[in-house]
């Protein structure tokens, strides 16, 4: 039976891009090699240590929730087989989230939803350009305006499009804002939960 290493779940509001603000249920995957410097989640790196946990248990802390969206992050969820759990997640009626850096091939039972989050130095797997609902594109230099360009102009998906300002970066938004009044295509992202106060 599938199994999955958790590093924590939580009920909450998803804080960024597309489903900012709407009440969600978190399960953060344990194991990232990708290394981002802004990370806030360096906790999650390591991918032994983590007590595993079935989709049937993980379903048993959802259920006594209001929870109908479920978000599987990380780390980076796509290091593990995530095709089981998605299957019963959405069989229990569950709108399915995954926020990926798209570094490793998507599950091969998609999620109702992907949040594709590429790195410019880990390329991702060329499958997401076909499959991602949203485009998440942290803006941690001016350069990588021209980047976030790029990728959008690979995705054959039309995903919505975000810049999300590196939380800490403090020039991020001075470059993102202008950006955006000149390429309306794209859309600000910012990290609600920091701002808020919740996880
Ligand atoms: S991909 Fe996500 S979890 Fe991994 S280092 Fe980057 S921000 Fe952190």
């Amino acid at each position: 039976m599938s199994s999955y290493p958790i590093v924590e779940h939580f009920y909450s509001l998803q804080g960024e891009g597309y489903w900012a603000g709407r009440a969600a249920y978190f399960i953060r995957l344990g194991g990232c090699d990708i290394g981002c410097s802004w990370c806030d989640t360096q906790y999650s790196w390591p991918l032994e240590g983590w007590k595993n946990h079935t989709p049937e248990t993980i379903l048993s802390w959802i259920r006594p929730t209001p929870a109908r969206h479920v978000v599987i992050t990380g780390g980076e969820p796509t290091l593990h087989p995530l095709g089981p759990l998605i299957r019963a997640l959405q069989e229990e009626g569950l709108f399915v989230q995954l926020e990926t850096s798209g570094a490793y091939p998507p599950p091969e039972h998609l999620p109702d939803w992907i949040t594709f989050s590429p790195k410019r130095f880990r390329p991702p797997h060329p499958a997401y350009y076909e499959v991602a609902h949203e485009l998440k594109v942290v803006i941690h230099a001016p350069s990588d305006l021209q980047w976030a360009e790029t990728q959008r102009n690979l995705c054959k998906s039309n995903p919505v499009a975000f810049l999300q300002p590196e939380a800490y970066e403090p020039n991020a938004l001075n470059w993102v804002l202008p950006y955006i009044q000149e390429n309306p295509i794209w859309r600000l992202s910012l990290q609600l939960h920091r701002y808020i106060g919740i996880p």
